[in-house]
Formats: C-alpha cells, structure tokens, sequence
C-alpha cells in the first residue's frame, strides 16, 4: 500500500512513517497543501493520510479542490480537532474516514486497509486468485496454502496487479506504488521484482505486455498439475 502523508508535525510524521512501514507500506511524506498538490499530481498513491491544519493552508480546502478536480484516491483525515462541525464539513469536503489525534497505529492501518479495499471494490480482506491468498492487512501471502516469504516491495507490486484486476499496468504505474518520491529507482528494479515474483510463486503469475506493461496472469495451476 502507498501512502501519501500530508503531516507537518515532525513528530508525528516520523512515527506513523516508521509504523507504516512496518505494516508493510510505503510513505511518502510532505509537509504542505503545496507540496501535497505536486505529489498527487506526480504519482499516484493508494491512500492519502492528510492533517488539517496545515503551514500553507487548510487541508480541509485542499481535500475540496482534489474533489472537484475528480481525484478519487481515498482520504483519510487524521487531526487533533475534535469537534462534530469539523468532521461533518470533512466528510462534506469528502473524506473518507476520519481518525482524531491522538490514534492507535493498528486503527490507523486497519482504516487505510480498508479504505483501499473499498477503493479497490474488494470487502473482505484476503484477495484470492485461484490458489494464489494474499492477505493485504498481515502481509502474507500463500500458494497453495503455503506461505510465501515476499519483501515489502514485492508485496506492493503483487497487489497493485491483483487490484488492477487483470487491467494492463505501464511500467510507471506500477513504479509508482513501489516507491517514494525521494527514492531514485534503478531502471531494471522493477524488472528484478518481477523475475522475483515468478520464481517465488509461479511464472505466469505477470504477464509481460510487450511495449505496454504487465497485468495479473492467470490463478496458478492446480498443486496436483505441477507434481
Ligand atoms: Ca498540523
């Protein structure tokens, strides 16, 4: 999962960058409506965690202005302000969910999961694909119901295929998700992720589109076809 964190507070933003990544996403971190408006407009990211009152502005008034710009990437409002006119109006702007400061890391996460499973037009919290079991909130993957050890950005790019639901993704979509705006990227990285994922799960599980990108192959194979 990509988060984009729009947080001013040094403090904060440190600590839910560290817990985030923990719980398997990745962070890309800015301080102002400024800031947040180029990144939006630069990459695109799975979930925006955005705080209200901010150096440049009110995040509340960039939330309106992404709206009526038509982005539909999920928000989620994280603020210290607590009172009701605030979180009707942040609902209003259209934010998606709304978490008060100070926060437990695992609501946090749960919330962002699930509002990129309701993005993503997913209910329930393990994506199958076949004998392919990907639990997006744990990380854990299973083939035929083992376990796969996949790294962090592995994950993120197995997910990003399945959400795309088969849809062919260019190679910069799906660098997007992989990385942080600070993070130079190799031009083969993403190639050697996906060498990755065929030889941790099964070869057809991407599928290379020629000049064009890749997109989800098919469910594996039954366990009986492969012994
Ligand atoms: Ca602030």
């Amino acid at each position: 999962m990509h988060v984009l964190l729009v947080e001013d507070d040094d403090l904060v933003a440190s600590g839910l960058e560290a817990g985030l990544t923990l719980h398997h996403c990745t962070v890309d971190r800015v301080r102002t409506t400024r800031e947040a408006r180029a990144a939006i407009s630069q990459f695109g990211c799975d979930v925006v965690i955005l705080d209200l009152g901010l150096p440049d502005g009110d995040g509340m008034g960039l939330l309106d202005r992404w709206r009526q710009q038509g982005v539909a990437t999920p928000v989620l409002i994280l603020t210290a302000r607590d009172a009701v006119p605030d979180r009707v109006r942040g609902l209003e702007a259209g934010a998606d969910d709304y978490v008060l400061k100070p926060f437990e890391l695992d609501e946090l996460v749960a919330r962002l999961n699930a509002l990129v499973r309701r993005a993503a037009g997913r209910a329930v919290s393990e994506v199958c694909h076949g004998e392919l079991k990907v639990q997006p909130d744990s990380g854990q993957v299973f083939l035929h119901g083992n376990p796969v050890t996949l790294s962090r950005r592995e994950l993120a790019l197995l997910e990003k295929l399945i959400n795309a639901r088969g849809a062919v993704l260019s190679e910069d979509q799906l660098k997007d998700g992989l990385y942080g705006m600070d993070t130079s990227v190799e031009s083969n990285a993403l190639n050697v992720h996906i060498y990755h994922l065929r030889r941790k799960l099964y070869r057809d599980v991407v599928v290379t589109e020629r000049g064009l990108g890749y997109r989800l192959g098919p469910p594996p194979e039954s366990a009986g076809a492969n012994s």
